[in-house]
């Protein structure tokens, strides 16, 4: 089934065993939305879930975390995953927090963490 709502995924590093069982377990939720990742969390969700269509951006600390700030400011993602690994200090700390930001400013359900992620899917899952 093909929609028009797009999804952005991104784990941090310790979060991407988290991010690639998340997509698997939802794979099925998933498979309804558009989705759009950063460059290693999308070769890590295509890995555990081939079926799923994933548009892959930069890396994170690359430009990624940026394009899909854009993305969101352009109306172009609906919903944001995003998988913070809050006890390691990374050098794109700044593309993290304005791409939190951006999200907050254009008011789209935005999780932080696993338990938040499952509550979102839950929500939309048919
Ligand atoms: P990555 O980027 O998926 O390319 O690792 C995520 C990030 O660290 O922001």
């Amino acid at each position: 089934m093909t929609s028009s709502r797009c999804i952005a995924l991104i784990a941090h590093d310790q979060k991407k065993d988290d991010m690639a069982d998340f997509a698997a377990r939802h794979q099925s939720t998933l498979a309804n939305w558009r989705i759009v990742a950063t460059g290693t969390t999308g070769g890590r969700i295509k890995a555990a879930c081939p079926e799923l269509e994933v548009t892959r951006l930069k890396s994170g600390p690359l430009g990624g975390d940026q394009q899909i700030g854009a993305l969101i400011a352009t109306g172009e993602v609906d919903m944001l995953i995003f998988l913070v690994d809050p006890l390691t200090s990374m050098p794109h700390d700044v593309d993290v927090k304005a791409l939190m930001r951006l999200a907050t400013v254009y008011d789209i359900p935005m999780a932080l963490n696993r338990a938040t992620a499952e509550i979102l899917m839950t929500m939309h899952a048919h």
